[in-house]
């Protein structure tokens, strides 16, 4: 086990910087996610943690021992990909015990030795075990099915008993249904082994499920780190809150003026009272226009609202909607802008019609149009 710390690293590829400045500490036995679009620079810093990538600029420290010029296999981390990248004709057992034969251990008297054979089949064993794999010891990977294969690529790693793992889109390759299943399993496997996890993904969903915290990263920088909730409730900015949440926020420009004594958000078609509690943070903004954002979950038919506040009903026309059964979708448009809401699925409204919608505005959030840093 062991902490893992980033200090000011960069990661430029010619002129490009693909890795801006990122600081992060993480703690001995967390389970740390990096998430974000497409080319945001996740596994160019997962792999600088690996060593498989050159750090351009700054620090990072593995048990506070500098690795920066560490080669890979000398930096006591494991490192499980999106390809298993098994060996075809090695059956299971010799797929997971291939790198602790290969490799040389520390033997205590100062030199190294190789690691005796019950060891190896101890290790393996045992993580067969943990993985629900034991029977499946004999097989050639051609024989598992795709979720068999990544466990034997994480038992690979687990049998090196490494300080820390290092995950890279692990299960990307596995359909909806099984990424579910296997996102559950690890997220078991870290409570039982209790080591230093990273894992990169871009998928939010299985970045909140598994993060004890998240590192939301964009073009290179770090736009926040939380616990997965926090980032939910109180996003840094407008990249935050459109990334984290499915289906994502709404975001509506509104100025933001004073009338009958309160602070009201104008839409041009429609105006909505900002909460009192909140009034005092937005009046500081009167004249502004601001970025308004309201998740689709605090979009209510008025016939369900629980809490009612005043001036946050508006008529709204429905455009599309999609019936999940759990859920209700509806695409709508109300004084000329288009909202989505997830509504209860009891709601009776048909497309073309209209409805009442309730904003919960004790849930909204406000943007700095230009910065997009958040106001509320
Ligand atoms: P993805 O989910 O698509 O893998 P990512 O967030 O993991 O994206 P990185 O692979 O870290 O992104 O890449 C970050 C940026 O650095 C991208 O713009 C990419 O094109 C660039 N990049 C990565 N490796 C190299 C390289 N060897 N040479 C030049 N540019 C690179």
């Amino acid at each position: 086990m062991a902490r893992v710390e980033l200090d000011h690293v960069w990661k430029r590829f010619g002129s490009f910087a693909a890795v801006r400045d990122v600081d992060l500490r993480i703690a001995d036995g967390e389970f740390v996610v990096l998430v974000g679009p497409s080319g945001c620079g996740k596994t160019t810093t997962l792999r600088m943690i690996a060593g498989l990538e050159d750090i351009t600029e700054g620090e990072i420290r593995i048990d506070g021992a500098v690795v920066n010029d560490l080669p890979p296999k000398d930096r006591d981390v494991a490192m499980v990909f999106q390809s298993y990248a098994l060996y075809p004709h090695l059956n299971v057992f010799d797929n997971m015990a291939f790198s602790l034969k290969m490799r040389r251990f520390p033997d205590g008297k100062g030199a190294s030795a190789k690691l005796p054979r019950t060891e190896v089949e101890r290790r393996v064993r045992s993580a067969a075990k943990l993985l629900g794999i034991e029977d499946q010891l004999s097989k050639k990977p051609g024989q598992l099915s795709g979720g068999q294969r990544q466990r034997v690529a994480l038992g690979r790693a687990i049998v090196r008993n490494p300080k820390v793992f290092l995950f890279d889109e692990p299960l990307s390759n596995l359909d909806a249904k099984l990424r579910v299943a296997m996102r559950a399993e690890l997220a078991k496997l870290h409570r039982r082994l209790k080591s230093t996890m990273v894992y990169v993904t871009h998928d939010q969903a299985e970045a909140m499920t598994l993060g004890d915290r998240v590192v939301v990263m964009d073009k290179g920088l770090v736009q926040q780190v939380d616990d997965p909730q926090t980032l939910y409730d109180r996003p840094r900015n407008q990249f935050v809150a459109g990334f984290i949440g499915s289906p994502a926020m709404n975001f509506l420009e509104a100025s933001v003026v004073e009338a009958d004594g309160g602070v009201f958000l104008d839409f041009g078609g429609f105006r909505l009272r900002v909460p009192a509690d909140l009034a005092a943070v937005a009046r500081q903004h009167v004249g502004e226009t601001v970025v308004f954002g309201i998740r689709p979950e605090d979009l209510h038919d008025r016939n369900f609202a629980k809490l009612m506040q005043p001036d946050a009903t508006v008529t709204a026309r429905v455009e599309v909607r999609e019936a999940m059964g759990s859920d209700l979708f509806l695409y709508a448009t109300v004084g000329g802008l288009t909202i989505h809401a997830r509504v209860n699925p009891a709601t009776k409204v048909e497309v073309g019609q209209a409805f009442d919608v309730h904003f919960d505005l004790t849930k909204m959030h406000l943007f700095d149009r230009s910065t997009g840093l958040a106001i509320i």
